[in-house]
């Protein structure tokens, strides 16, 4: 591990000054993924640690059709939050099925969404090709064992799935991102906010070096929806998902009027499944509806052999997260 400077602002301004005017610079939040990266793995080596904790950006706020989510507010504490559990419920489902009590209450909200890939080529440094570590050096996952891997969104380039549970329900709502820059801050929809990896996998995201997140604004359901978050995964707790799909439902009479939903585990970013929604809305709730909107996202796909599974399994996966919330097994 490379000695760095550790250095701990109590204000924004001096924050985002910090790290934007020194490319060698990182930002600290839990650490649960920073410090994993640093000390256990070398894969990052920040010469300036500019911890984050002090920063008066924790805590949930909460607004008639919105809750505005300081970027420190912990995973746990996120999950507890009552008017979560009321409107938004399969954000805390999500939140519950993701790494362990211990983590969520020290990974932050921000951190969550900025967390680097589990992709073991990426995190062992002894791999010579990896294009997001190393640009233009290969991808040794395309070629080699793969299997926590992304099938949506992949490109012969990079096939890295973005682990967060919390984004697959966030994308599904909409929710915005709050950024802050030296100069400006700007709000991005959480869909626009991550990058396809094409022929770029160590770009992942739209912001540019020193932007801060400082908060993200996350819309309620409307009264009487439905929704839940399905997570499957290889045991039972403390892992990551194979596949996962979050979904939202407004069924009135039989028929869906609104329909939602994000997948985990299977895309390169949180994936939201546009195509099926178009087919979920104004058709009746019924399982031959969700086996439509399930065929309808695997359409363009990218597997290795490691992970063709994956395509049957993110089928499985909507037609039971669209039958779980809408109570319509047949
Ligand atoms: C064993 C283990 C199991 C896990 N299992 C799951 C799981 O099942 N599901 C899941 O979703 N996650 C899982 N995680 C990931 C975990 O949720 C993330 O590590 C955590 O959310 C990161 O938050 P943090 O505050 O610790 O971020 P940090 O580790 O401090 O930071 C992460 C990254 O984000 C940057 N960053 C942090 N905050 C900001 C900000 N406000 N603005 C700009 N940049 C910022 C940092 O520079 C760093 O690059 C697991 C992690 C571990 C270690
Ligand atoms: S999948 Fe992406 S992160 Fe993994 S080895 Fe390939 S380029 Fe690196």
């Amino acid at each position: 591990m490379q000695a760095f400077e550790y250095v701990r602002p109590d204000d924004v301004a001096d924050a985002v000054a910090m790290v934007s005017a020194d490319p060698d610079a990182q930002y600290l939040a839990g650490g649960t993924t920073q410090l994993d990266l640093m000390l256990n793995d070398g894969v990052l080596e920040p010469e300036r640690l500019v911890d984050i904790t002090r920063l008066p950006l924790r805590g949930i706020t909460h607004h008639e059709d919105s809750l505005h989510l300081g970027a420190l507010t912990t995973m746990e504490e996120l999950a507890a939050d009552a008017t979560v559990s009321e409107r938004v419920p399969f954000v805390r489902d999500a939140l519950l099925a993701g790494a362990s009590v211990q983590l969520r209450n020290m990974a932050t909200i921000g951190g969550n969404l900025l967390q680097r890939t589990r992709c073991r080529y990426f995190r062992d440094t002894t791999v010579p090709a990896c294009n997001k570590r190393r640009p233009g050096s290969g991808c040794a996952a395309v070629t080699g064992a793969a299997r926590m891997h992304a099938i949506l969104g992949a490109s012969g380039h990079c096939i890295a799935v973005h682990a967060s549970d919390l984004c697959v329900p966030l994308v599904a709502l909409d929710a915005a991102v709050h950024i802050q820059a030296v100069d400006t801050a700007r709000a991005v929809p959480l869909t626009e906010f991550y990058l396809l990896p094409g022929d770029r996998p160590d770009r992942e995201n739209v912001l540019e070096h020193g932007e801060l997140v400082t908060e993200v604004v996350v819309p309620l359901l409307p009264p009487g929806a439905r929704s839940g978050y399905l997570k499957i995964r290889d045991r039972a707790s403390y892992e990551f998902a194979l596949t996962s799909a979050a979904a939202a439902l407004v069924i009135e009479d039989d028929t869906i009027v609104d329909a939602r939903l994000a997948l985990g585990g299977v895309g390169t970013i949180p994936w939201r499944a546009r195509e099926a929604e178009e087919i979920l809305t104004g058709a009746r709730a019924n399982t031959d509806t969700f086996r439509d909107a399930a065929e309808a996202t695997i359409r363009n796909t990218f597997t290795v052999p490691g992970t063709a599974f994956k395509v049957d399994l993110t089928q499985r996966t909507i037609v039971r997260i669209l039958q779980t919330v809408s109570g319509a097994w047949s």
